[in-house]
């Protein structure tokens, strides 16, 4: 356990070296064009961690981050960029992204020196009512048409360049454009991922079509190419999101998702979706206030609801510092609590308590409930009403459980030379989306909706509902100091993505790692939970501890894929990202020196 006065002394000094951080404006002067490579990362080589200036890429994927690269230093920004490695993503991540999904964006315009945040997320047909999803096996919504929301990616990325932008769309896709036509290299994850998927893929002709070239999944080391989806990102570039949103492409993936283009002959049962054209001309982006927690001084800004991401790590960050000491028990309770008040007040409905889920008192209440040893389960949610008292149990209620949810989505960073900051996660749900490509257009649809509560769950606010959006877990972060940026960070994982995002935070601000160390260390994650999931490496440096505490652990062979970025001060990034999770992500910086 970690004595909270070393903790505060770090974060002192964390803190302290924010000041250093320069004026946005004249963060780095422009660069002047140089290689894309560095010494100690030749093309084609992914490296975890990247310092340097005038921006900097923190990603899953090489070509991703590449994209995003090249687009700042030609002199785009932060939004930009983003949009760029997103679009990419899409291309090379396709099971975990794509044009046809939803996310989140948190964004630091560093003119206005404010924190704002772009809603993309997916939202249900109008004929989707609360029962929709009653009775219907989890497994069998994950494949099918009933599960595809109305895709939120193109509008967002619209809305963003208009709004934070300097770019057109057309230009923004550029890049994932050359990587889809010309291809990229197979890697060990696209190859497990596609094989793990195989068994759907094969059902549906447009996908074993695409995904399963010859009956199989393409070997490692071999080059995919994508040109419908190439043809479709330029169509997309020329028409605009109106061509999705209520034109041609729009008709097409709800007569994708009405009629999904199953193999003659399988025995899938593949249940239709209800979707419409005019689903998805009503759909609309949504700019919100971001949460916001003080936090040892720093503020931590991040997704309001629908996504319960801000929210959770919030609250959680709060019962921790109204804690006298905090370490691995503290963290695994605090986040217990969070997902209790989490499953029973976040939804995307109207009167989420969102302010008193993050105050102070409501803090001090729930941490009072812990102890020396680990609560009993299930933790029952708080009562968020205003009225806190000093260490009062909580009354009794009904605990909500925390359901399941795919394990995949992706998380990017991207800052720029003017000091603008983009967090974002993009998803389209399970690894493999609901598993159908639109025939000839070389994209998945994802499967959001199995996001919502089956049911039936009376009160629960996470119903589905006509236009409503699943609740998420997705939690773009950003933390400035002094108004100033300090660290952007996030996570896929579905409801872990919560506490890899935590976790990331305490192992910095509380048990003095620095960020590289603080991604890397090994992750467990107790979303109240009987049992706490973890990586190995964390029950062997904890579990001895935590289990003599009354802590209960499950394996998990990984829990996310972070990526993050540092400002150092003096204008110095430090970009982080997996050494090994998920095959190691990308670290990216504009340039070495100043
Ligand atoms: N559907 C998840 C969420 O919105 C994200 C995808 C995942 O990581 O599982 O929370």
């Amino acid at each position: 356990m970690i004595n909270r006065r070393l903790a505060v002394f770090a974060a002192g000094v964390l803190a302290g070296g924010s000041v250093l951080f320069a004026q946005p404006a004249a963060a780095s002067p422009p660069q002047s064009p140089q290689s894309p490579q560095s010494p100690q990362s030749p093309r084609g080589e992914k490296r975890a961690v990247a310092e340097g200036y005038g921006g900097a890429v923190s990603t899953v994927d090489l070509d991703a981050g590449r994209a995003a690269l090249e687009t700042l230093r030609r002199g785009g920004n932060a939004m930009d960029a983003a949009v760029a490695a997103a679009a990419t993503l899409g291309v090379t991540e396709p099971y975990s992204a794509g044009l046809a999904g939803g996310g989140f964006i948190v964004y630091y315009d560093a003119r206005h020196r404010k924190v704002h945040t772009i809603d993309g997320r997916e939202t249900a047909p109008r004929a989707m009512t609360a029962s929709s999803l009653e009775g219907v096996p989890f497994e069998e919504a994950v494949t099918s048409g009933l599960s595809a929301g109305v895709p939120g990616s193109v509008a967002q990325w619209e809305f963003a360049l208009r709004r934070f932008g300097t770019i057109s769309l057309a230009r923004a896709l550029r890049p994932a454009i050359e990587v889809a036509a010309k291809g990229f290299t197979v890697d060990q994850t696209f190859h497990d991922q596609t094989a793990a998927n195989a068994g759907r893929f094969k059902d549906f002709t447009s996908t074993a079509e695409l995904y399963l070239p010859g009956g199989s999944p393409p070997p490692v080391g071999s080059t995919f190419r994508n040109p419908d989806l190439a043809e479709t990102y330029r169509r997309l570039g020329r028409s605009g999101g109106d061509w999705l949103y209520g034109g041609p492409l729009g008709a097409e993936i709800v007569a994708t998702v009405k009629r999904p283009p199953v193999v003659p002959g399988s025995a899938r049962r593949v249940r239709p979706g209800l979707m419409e054209p005019s689903d998805l001309a009503a759909y609309r982006v949504v700019e919100r206030p971001a949460t916001k927690v003080t936090y040892k001084g720093m503020d931590v800004y991040g997704m309001a609801p629908p996504s319960s991401g801000g929210s959770t790590v919030g609250e959680a960050l709060n019962i921790l510092e109204a804690l006298p000491e905090v370490g691995p028990h503290e963290y695994l309770e605090a986040s217990r609590l969070a997902f209790a008040d989490r499953g029973r007040y976040v939804g995307d409905v109207p009167g989420v308590p969102l302010a008193e889920l993050l105050s102070d008192g409501f803090a001090g209440e729930r941490a009072c409930l812990i102890g020396e040893r680990a609560m009993a389960h299930p933790a029952a949610p708080g009562n968020p009403d205003g009225a806190y008292g000093p260490c009062e149990a909580a009354p009794p209620a009904r605990a909500t459980p925390t359901p399941a949810e795919g394990p995949e989505t992706t998380h990017l960073v991207v800052t720029d030379r003017w000091g603008n900051v983009v967090a974002y996660n993009i998803t389209i749900e399970s690894t493999g989306g609901n598993g159908i490509v639109v025939p000839g257009r070389g994209f998945l649809l994802n499967n959001e909706l199995t996001d919502f509560t089956f049911g039936p769950a009376p009160g629960d606010p996470n119903l589905p509902g006509p236009g409503k959006r699943p609740r998420s877990s997705m939690a773009p972060t950003i933390v400035l100091s002094g108004g100033r940026p300090l660290l952007a960070l996030g996570s896929p994982g579905g409801s872990t993505i919560i506490t890899t995002v935590l976790q990331i935070l305490v192992n910095r601000w509380e048990l003095g790692m620095t960020l590289p160390e603080a991604v890397a260390a090994p992750r467990a994650t107790q979303r109240n939970t009987a049992q706490t999931q973890a990586e190995a490496g964390f029950v062997d440096r904890y579990g001895a501890e935590l289990t003599a505490r009354g802590h209960a652990f499950a394996p998990s062979p990984e829990i996310g894929a972070a990526t993050a970025v540092e400002f150092l001060g003096g204008g110095r990034l430090r970009a982080v990202a997996e050494p090994t999770r998920r095959g190691g992500g990308s670290a990216l910086v504009v340039s070495e020196r100043r």
